[in-house]
């Protein structure tokens, strides 16, 4: 495991030693900061070497982000579990009128506002199941009566299958024009006071993996669609992979890529070249980060765009790989990916998309201790402080997952990296107990 030990310079890891020979000329290319391919990306699931891909991952997690390893106080909420649809690998949803099926009024919702001010939280992460019923007023309105009574809370809510419902209920849905219809939608619920989306709903883009496992959801050109619209008018979004399940490790190379070339053209729309290094505006400084920017693999001279020291906002942020659960599912004859599969895949995650600044680790779906592991093999995000998450179980185990800001600062400090607070946004965060201000 020595490969995997902290660089002694923060600035300039190690170049990543392997056992493997084959993998020589990707470091060659990762180290240059040239893209590596699908077939370099084959190379990576094929190869016997597995502690050789963890540390390339980490040899670039390390020239991005040092030894900085970010998570944000959030509260989790979803306002209705009642969805028109039933996704093989999902346990979430109910059918109206099924026990346990739920649909949050608003003085619920003002009450998970408060309640997460008063815990301190900096963000609400909200998404729901696709309400067959509920009127497309519901949502502005739950996003309004968040602001209401919390308005420095960043709303990050409704994933891309979300919004195109949305669309549908709104009656703004045009099957030969797709994108007005999201605009409409995502216009009127950014002027409510959402603030970005998140990543779900991904899976795997193939239309293989979409037909047998989850028909009826949107495809990728929609999902896409949807996140390209949200960036145009200068909302960051992030991006999952759902992977483990009925998928090929092919496919998740692939969607791997068409995030890629999504991202590329998100930053080209910000003025990035790619010969200049993308700068994410306002990224902290941390305890051993002297710069007060980071670059991404392409390094070159450290500058922002005019567009981004405008702090404008338009691309993804971070990739979150998540792994499939069985327990529950109608697929609950699979195994799902082992812990092995899980390393590998989330170095292989941060090796591929080298546009994307962040590389999350969902701890409450890997595990503190997971993620733990997940940071010395490409993550730099461990995501928040969660109360109350119902959408995901670890297997099986209760729906309260929840910890500690000392909790996740022990587990950050113990695998070797520096715990950075930040916001929705990826700014710094500094706080007096429940009192916090952006920073970066
Ligand atoms: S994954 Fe989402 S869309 Fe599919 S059944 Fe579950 S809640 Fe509904």
């Amino acid at each position: 495991m020595t490969a995997l030990a902290a660089s002694p310079n923060a600035h300039a890891p190690n170049r990543p030693s392997v056992s493997d020979r084959a993998l020589e000329p990707l470091i060659d290319k990762v180290v240059a900061g040239q893209r590596l391919s699908l077939e370099d990306g084959a190379l990576l699931y094929a190869t016997g070497d597995l502690w050789g891909v963890l540390a390339m991952a980490d040899f670039l997690r390390r020239r991005i982000h040092s030894d900085a390893a970010y998570y944000n106080i959030n509260r989790h909420m979803n306002y209705s579990n009642v969805c028109a649809l039933s996704c093989k690998f999902c346990e979430f949803y109910r059918k109206k009128d099924e026990p346990g099926a739920y649909t949050r009024d608003m003085d619920y919702i003002r009450q998970q506002a408060i309640g997460a001010v008063e815990s301190g939280a900096t963000e609400m992460h909200i998404v729901g199941g696709l309400h067959p019923y509920l009127p497309w007023d519901y949502y502005p309105e739950l996003v309004r009566t968040i602001k209401a009574v919390a308005p420095d809370l960043h709303i990050k809510a409704f994933t891309a299958v979300e919004i195109v419902h949305l669309a549908k209920i709104a009656k703004k849905y045009k099957r030969d024009d797709r994108q007005s219809g999201i605009r409409w939608v995502l216009s009127e619920l950014k002027a409510a006071g959402l603030g970005s989306l998140p990543g779900g709903g991904a899976e795997v883009f193939d239309d293989r993996v979409h037909d047998e496992a989850y028909k009826g959801k949107i495809r990728s050109d929609e999902w896409l669609d949807v996140h390209l619209v949200a960036h145009e008018l200068g909302l960051n979004t992030n991006a999952t992979i759902l992977y483990g399940h009925i998928d090929q490790r092919r496919e998740r190379l692939v969607h791997m890529e068409i995030l890629r070339r999504a991202q590329d053209q998100a930053l080209e729309r910000l003025g990035y070249t790619g010969e200049d290094g993308f700068v994410e505006p306002g990224l902290p400084a941390t305890a051993s980060v002297t710069a007060p920017v980071i670059t991404l693999s392409r390094l070159g001279a450290p500058k922002p765009t005019p567009a981004m020291a405008q702090g404008k906002a338009g691309y993804f942020q971070t990739i979150t790989p998540l792994p499939f659960f069985p327990d529950g599912s109608e697929m609950e004859h699979l195994y799902g990916p082992s812990g092995l599969e899980n390393l590998r895949t989330i170095a292989i995650a941060r090796l591929m998309l080298d546009n994307f600044p962040h590389v999350k680790a969902f701890w409450i779906m890997q595990t503190l201790s997971m993620a733990q592991l997940m940071l010395e093999a490409g993550a730099d995000d461990i995501d928040g402080t969660v109360v109350w998450y119902d959408i995901t179980k670890v297997g099986g185990s209760t729906t309260h997952q929840e910890t500690t800001v000392a909790d996740l600062h022990r587990a950050i400090r113990e695998a070797g990296f520096t715990p950075v607070e930040r916001d929705t946004l990826y700014r710094r965060v500094e706080r007096e107990g429940k009192d916090w201000r952006v920073v970066g």
